[in-house]
């Protein structure tokens, strides 16, 4: 007989646990580490043949991992395993990037001519973030010229509403079922599910956030609220194997300046002075490196199971491949700390 653990069942090994992501659960669960080698020995041996390799004192713990497994239906038991492969570890995207975040700080930018940059790209998602007092009718025609080209979902990050009632707010994003809004700096916290024909998790959506975010500066906070509830493989796939943050993003400062991040000093040209051409600039190596770096080649995160989980920010650290400091997890206790 065979254990078959589905192979959407994903494990990640931290310092001192193990954490088993099951996307048919909301809940994340956990389990001691187990030593090197066993959990792959279920894809190709019977579980008696586990039993024996390992010896007596082993069987306690192997049992107990089968009764997991099997408890938590995260897999069954098997005559035959040989038709069951695993899943490739491999992330496609037709979009040479998929999101794009445009910074509004002073002044507005040659809206027109990015929107049509961005489109060239194939770039699925875009981003307004909006760090001065705003009206629902500017945001309005700042979208304008981006609605003359197809995208699976905008995101408004407002800092400073400039309007009375949340519910002026749901009437705009009802206007415009691709939108999801996020306003920080509010007295509570507020979330709503906007009726929508569409189904995308991303879209459809207004939450006043309590949380303070003031400018650029404020980003890349990680604590336990800002891990992902990943939905997908595919989604899980483009974590694990990249930057989970910087692949194939790319951002326009509040100056105009193409950046990989507004708080990553590296300037590719100015969109609002020069007729940049994105393409050139996005398909330079060195503009792709950062989205490279995954969790598993930085230093403590390596170590953490929360590390597909992470949005993990290149930003605010030493060394490009050190801890972000606004990490708020230390994997060698499993604590994390006061949240900011
Ligand atoms: S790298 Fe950090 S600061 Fe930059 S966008 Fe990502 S999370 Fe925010
Ligand atoms: S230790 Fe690293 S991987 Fe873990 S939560 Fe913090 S930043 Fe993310």
């Amino acid at each position: 007989m065979y254990l078959l653990i589905f192979p959407d069942v994903f494990f990640t090994k931290g310092a001192k646990r193990t954490l088993v992501l099951d996307f048919k659960r909301e809940e994340l669960l956990y389990i001691p580490n187990l030593p090197c080698g066993l959990q792959e020995q279920f894809s190709t041996e019977t579980i008696e043949c586990i039993f024996s390799k390992w010896g007596e004192e082993w069987h306690e713990f192997i049992q107990q991992f089968i009764d997991f497994i099997l408890r938590y239906r995260l897999g069954v038991l098997v005559e035959d395993i040989t038709g069951f492969r695993k899943i490739e570890e491999i992330y496609c995207s037709p979009c040479l990037i998929e999101i794009a975040c445009i910074d509004i700080e002073k002044h507005a930018h040659r809206y027109d001519y990015i929107a049509a940059q961005l489109a060239k790209l194939n770039c699925q998602h875009l981003q307004f973030r909006y760090f001065l007092p705003v009206s629902l009718a500017e945001v309005d025609k700042t979208l304008q010229p981006f609605l003359q080209h197809e995208w699976l979902s905008i995101e408004l990050i407002i800092c400073q509403p400039n309007w009375n009632h949340v519910d002026e707010a749901i009437s705009f994003l009802e206007k415009y079922p691709m939108l999801s809004m996020i306003v920080f700096n509010q007295e509570k916290n507020y979330y709503k599910k906007i009726k929508t024909e569409f189904t995308s998790q991303s879209i459809g959506f207004i939450l006043y956030s309590e949380q303070c975010f003031s400018s650029p500066r404020d980003c890349g906070v990680i604590n336990r609220r800002t891990l992902y509830r990943l939905k997908t493989v595919h989604s899980y796939m483009f974590n694990k194997l990249y930057n989970s943050c910087l692949y194939k993003k790319l951002f326009i400062s509040s100056e105009g300046d193409v950046m990989n991040c507004p708080c990553i000093p590296r300037y590719y040209g100015n969109i609002d002075q020069n007729d940049v051409q994105l393409v050139d600039i996005v398909s330079n190596e060195k503009f792709q490196s950062l989205g490279m770096i995954n969790t598993d080649r930085v230093s403590v995160c390596k170590l953490c199971e929360f590390r597909y989980l992470c949005n993990d920010c290149r930003a605010f650290l030493e060394n490009l491949t050190d801890k972000p400091y606004k990490c708020h997890y230390n994997p060698e206790c499993m604590q994390w700390s006061e949240e900011m």
